[in-house]
């Protein structure tokens, strides 16, 4: 059962440290697509919840009057939405916080870049055609829809993330998936790594980048839990690319700069 908050913030538009992005944007604090690798659960430390991470999500009420204030005396930059949430939950059907983000920033002309693993992002396909140099990103992590839906089981499935990306190619809004964190055991392997290559090129991405899982203490704590409850079975694989992260990465980068041969799109390995 997700506990629902309203409150209000007192920024909008911040500064942001990710390479290539001036701005971020977070409309809403926590997120319901509760995926078990979620990297942003560091943010409950600033929120007054003791529920689990996933289960509650705080609507900033007050965000689009802040942004407008905001974005007045804000220099030109590219603008994220969004760093630490999804801008496309389901509670954006109702609240339109993302949607309101993008009309205010269609007036200002400033270049945005939305990641997202839901479809609701083509309800916005009047306003992103509207913006300046819009880009819009899905997040893949695997193409085995059971497995997805465990690990991610409030967002859109994959196949539907797919969709989405060629329907806005069609209507001209240059895409890219992030692929990323790559599953161990369900994503790592070539088969599979290729299988996301040539779905991208079917969907006609610009740019793929390419992570790994990344491990902090709280995410392994959350990951290990689920990992105990849906596959046990697997546990000691996780932890070996937990503890021995390293050789892991250089492994699984290796493999993927030789599988890389199209040049349809461009290949980011981030990690
Ligand atoms: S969509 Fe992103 S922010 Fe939301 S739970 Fe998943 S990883 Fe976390």
């Amino acid at each position: 059962m997700l506990k629902l908050k309203e409150i209000t913030c007192k920024n909008a538009l911040v500064k942001s440290r990710i390479s290539g992005v001036d701005y971020c944007l977070n409309p809403y604090t926590g997120c319901e697509h509760n995926c078990a690798y979620c990297y942003a659960i560091f943010m409950k430390r600033f929120t007054d919840h003791s529920e689990e991470w996933g289960s509650f999500v705080d609507v900033k009420v007050n965000f689009l009057e802040r942004l407008e204030k905001e974005i007045k005396r804000a220099k030109p930059g590219t603008v994220m939405l969004s760093s630490v949430t999804d801008p496309y939950q389901p509670l954006e059907e109702k609240y339109k916080l993302t949607r309101g983000a993008l009309e205010i920033l269609s007036k200002y002309n400033f270049p945005v870049h939305i990641q997202t693993k839901s479809d609701l992002v083509l309800r916005d396909i009047d306003l992103l055609k509207k913006l300046n140099e819009p880009e819009v990103g899905f997040t893949i992590t695997c193409l085995n829809p059971e497995i997805q839906r465990k690990f991610e089981p409030g967002a859109s499935s994959t196949e539907k993330r797919f969709e989405a990306l060629k329907k806005l190619n069609q209507e001209g809004i240059n895409t890219f998936i992030f692929f990323g964190p790559i599953l161990p055991y369900f994503s790592d392997t070539e088969k599979s790594i290729n299988s996301v290559f040539n779905k991208a090129i079917e969907a006609a991405v610009k740019y793929i980048y390419v992570d790994k899982m990344n491990y902090t203490p709280s995410i392994w704590a959350r990951l290990n839990n689920f990992l105990r409850l849906n596959f046990p079975e697997l546990l000691s694989q996780y932890q070996s690319t937990y503890y021995s992260n390293g050789s892991y990465a250089e492994k699984l980068r290796t493999k993927i700069r030789k599988l890389y041969k199209d040049s349809s799109f461009e290949l980011e390995v981030v990690f």
